[in-house]
């Protein structure tokens, strides 16, 4: 019984949905622009209303109403929606489009310059959109029946991870994914239709996207869109702890650790504790917080309704042929969630994606996910390590949590930002580095650190080197790539 968000947005009418700068849109309004663009999608590729079977319609909008008309007019059209990212370079745009393999560009309008000389290049056509304050004006079509059947098997959205570790890769999500996505949020965090959402997050990411479009577009809430966030315009300015106290109902953080530091001034400012939750493109959202009782910090809370997780212990490692490559397979134990053993998280569930898109090589197996980060269960909440890969440090036979180095250094008064990696070394295997950003005027050597680290850290996760930057880069969404780090620093840790 899977249907799409905007079939449930027509019996919505004419509640507001969206509330940009241009003014605000009804659910009746975004849906009769939608279809209208939906039209000139299929004429443009010469296809029947709604016959696009799955081609990707790569599109280009900024945060406003105009997003929402584009990606549910690529779904009328039978289309796979891509969304793409105003701040992303062109060598990036171009990326994503030819790895989806779109047939047609779409361009909210102020997107169109950024948008047309890559469809002139690539030889795709590109649809135009009228500005948000006209979308009105698109040629209406006489409102069709959407003629697809059995929605939860079609693909719906391929949505690109972030690139923390390597080249963004495209995961293919069915509208059943996305549904179960959206339905088990709207339970948790109890969306209704009173609600009124702040929208300042990038729209190729699933939280942005999820958590805090979808949502409240299925619940017919009302969603206020701000291109981006400007903590210094006065929207933000007026956060008075008072007013966010009693007209805020729900804060949230995610998409990466959420640091000590960020958590308590954010209480101290708001009067909220951050509900923190734990989600990849992959599989949407699976561990949270919980909206009533107490959050946690430093932890990531229970599993959503509907999802599966465990921790698996690494158990042999064989090493076989998978299509002529050679991979690595381990076999794994499951254990159920009671114990306290680390491992690497696994999760199952409705909400888990079809498969990574153009990337044969990747075998799935349907509705399950090894998310590629190691957890512990303790003190019956989960507590994300960070990521297997590049986030377990293992150091004289100990295996160290990269972002529990990374929480405790927060707490030293003169670290502004911090990132831990693990460098090779010839005795330890791995040694502990702090790559670490001060506070303006404030200065820091390695064995004020270790002095300071000795009365607030377990001795073998103290680092044994430091390397003081001016800046720790981060990508689009916020994030370090350790490896990109370690490659840039190795010559100053050893
Ligand atoms: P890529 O897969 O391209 O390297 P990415 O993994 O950063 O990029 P996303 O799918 O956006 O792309 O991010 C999911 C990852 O973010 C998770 O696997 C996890 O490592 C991290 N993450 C998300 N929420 C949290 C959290 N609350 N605490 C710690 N890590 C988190
Ligand atoms: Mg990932």
């Amino acid at each position: 019984n899977q249907k799409p968000v905007f079939t449930r947005a027509s019996a919505f009418g004419d509640r507001v949905a969206i509330i940009d700068s241009s003014g605000s849109h009804s659910y009746k309004q975004l849906y009769d622009s939608s279809l209208a663009l939906a039209g000139q999608i299929s004429a443009a590729l010469r296809t029947d209303f709604g016959g696009l079977q799955g081609r990707r319609i790569s599109f280009l909008c900024g945060n406003d109403a105009s997003y929402t008309v584009a990606q549910w007019a690529a779904w009328m059209s039978g289309g796979t929606a891509v969304p793409l990212y105003r701040k992303h370079p062109p060598s990036e745009l171009e990326y994503i489009i030819s790895d989806s393999q779109s047939s047609l560009l779409v361009a909210a309008h102020p997107c169109a310059e950024a948008l047309e000389p890559l469809a002139q290049k690539l030889g795709l056509p590109c649809l135009t959109m009228p500005p948000t304050s006209n979308l009105s004006s698109l040629n209406h079509t006489d409102t069709k029946e959407i003629p697809i059947s059995d929605w939860a098997n079609q693909p719906a959205m391929i949505i690109y991870t972030s690139g923390t570790t390597g080249r963004p890769k495209g995961a293919l999500h069915t509208h059943g994914s996305i549904q179960a996505m959206v339905q088990c949020l709207v339970s948790e965090w109890a969306w209704s239709k009173d609600d009124v959402i702040l929208h300042t997050l990038p729209l190729h990411h699933v939280h942005g996207i999820v958590n805090k479009l979808l949502c409240p577009l299925w619940v017919g809430a009302t969603c206020i869109m701000l291109p981006e966030f400007q903590p210094e315009k006065p929207h933000v300015k007026d956060f008075v702890k008072a007013v966010c106290k009693d007209r805020i109902r729900l804060m949230v953080s995610g998409s990466a650790a959420l640091p000590l530091p960020t958590l308590q001034r954010w209480e101290e400012i708001t009067g909220h504790v951050l509900l923190e939750r734990y989600g990849m493109t992959e599989i949407g959202m699976a561990l949270s917080n919980p909206l009533r009782g107490p959050r946690i910090p430093g932890a990531v809370g229970t599993p959503l309704p509907g999802v599966d997780v465990r921790i698996v212990m690494d158990n042999t490692t064989n090493t076989t042929i998978v299509e002529g490559t050679h991979r690595e397979t381990r076999r794994y134990v499951v254990r159920s969630g009671l114990q306290s053993k680390e491992g690497e998280l696994l999760v199952r569930g409705p909400s888990v994606f079809r498969e990574y898109w153009n990337k044969p090589q990747e075998p799935m197996s349907p509705s399950l996910m090894m998310a590629g980060d190691t957890a512990v269960y303790k003190d019956r909440v989960y507590w994300i390590l960070g990521r297997s890969s590049v986030d377990i440090i293992k150091s004289g036979g100990y295996k160290i949590s990269a972002l529990e180095v990374e929480r405790h250094l927060l707490a030293h008064p003169h670290i502004r930002d911090v990132a831990v990696v693990g460098a090779p070394d010839a005795t330890w295997g791995q040694k502990v580095i702090a790559v670490v950003q001060l506070r303006k005027g404030r200065s820091l050597t390695l064995s004020e650190l270790k002095s300071w680290a000795r009365e607030h850290m377990v001795p073998y996760t103290i680092p044994t080197g430091l390397v003081l930057v001016e800046d720790i880069p981060r990508n689009q969404m916020g994030k370090v790539n350790k490896k990109d780090l370690l490659r840039c620093w190795e010559p100053l840790m050893q």
